[in-house]
């Protein structure tokens, strides 16, 4: 059941994911799926919020103190901004915000967990001094480049139909790199390739990618989460790379809001109970 701006609360805890359109998120199976594991009485659900009525909506839960916050997709990821107390810089660096919660001193405040989703399952791999491939220069990827500016990588070289965007990202974000078309040569000494782009999702075109340049021990990671195991995936694991999936990120990024709305961390030795559930629906 989807909430609308006018729908009064569940008479409990509660957060929300709004968008326009909304019913494709997996943010409620999620949240729900860690609310019951920890025996919360709260819920998590789906909301969904046309672009005119995005003020209206923050001013009516403002007003309820069973609303935890909300996650924000497409398309109030920036003009959200516009309706927080705190905008967490977020205009200055990823430029998108994923998630709006409460201070403690009771104002709204918006972020974006994405580039710590992303990071989460590289936490392990040191990536200083490394050649990282991005391809895509959207929202993913900002998030991904924002990433990447904090670990000290050599250089990335970034694929996108309009290289100017890329190249304007690298420049933004302080990285020393190259912006290529699509279909370019990968470098041979790239550790870490990052598929960011929209490309290889259900419904979108193919990623074509020759990942024989790469070396033996490069790493994989395609962020698209429909399908889990991506055209781009199944080449990498057939030439025995390292790879991980869009989900990995997805449950990242949730996980840091969640302990946002709620308060405590999510049980996420349950992960893999999880990531059938998510597969599996
Ligand atoms: P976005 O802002 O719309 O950016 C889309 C990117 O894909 C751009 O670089 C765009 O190139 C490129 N692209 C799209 N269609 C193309 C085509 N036909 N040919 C060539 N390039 C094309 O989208 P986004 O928010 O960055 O999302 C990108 C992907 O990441 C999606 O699959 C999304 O589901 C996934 N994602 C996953 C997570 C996660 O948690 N796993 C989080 C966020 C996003 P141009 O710049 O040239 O237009």
């Amino acid at each position: 059941m989807i909430a609308t701006v006018d729908s009064i609360g569940p008479g409990k805890p509660y957060a929300e994911v709004i968008g326009d359109p909304i019913a494709h998120s997996k943010s409620p199976l999620i949240h729900n799926f860690w609310l019951n594991a920890l025996n919360i009485d709260a819920t998590y659900r789906a909301c969904h919020v046309p672009p005119n009525r995005l003020g209206e909506y923050i001013a009516r839960r403002s007003g309820d103190p069973d609303w935890r916050g909300c996650n924000v997709t497409i398309p109030h990821k920036v003009s959200i901004l516009d309706h927080v107390a705190d905008p967490g810089g977020i205009r200055e660096n990823i430029g998108a915000a994923n998630a709006v919660f409460w201070h403690a001193d009771s104002s709204l405040a918006a972020t974006n967990t994405d580039a710590a989703g992303f990071f989460a399952p590289l936490a392990d791999h040191d990536l200083t001094g490394k050649d990282v491939a991005v391809i895509g220069a959207g929202g993913a990827a900002r998030a991904v480049l924002f990433a990447l500016s904090r670990c000290d990588v050599a250089s990335v070289a970034i694929y996108n139909r309009n290289i100017m965007k890329a190249g304007g990202l690298l420049a933004q974000f302080g990285l020393k790199g190259r912006a290529l078309p699509l279909g370019a040569r990968l470098p041979v000494a790239t550790a870490l390739l990052v598929n960011a782009s929209a490309l290889g999702m259900v419904g979108q075109d193919t990623l074509i990618c020759d990942l024989s340049p790469l070396p033996t021990d490069a790493l994989v990671y395609d962020l698209v989460y429909a399908p889990v195991e991506t055209d781009l995936l199944a080449q990498a694991a057939d030439r025995g790379l390292e790879t991980i999936d869009g989900l990995e990120m997805l449950v990242g990024q949730a996980a840091v809001v969640f302990e946002l709305f709620f308060g405590v961390a999510p049980p996420r030795i349950r992960d893999g109970e999880l990531r059938k559930m998510l597969i599996d629906t």
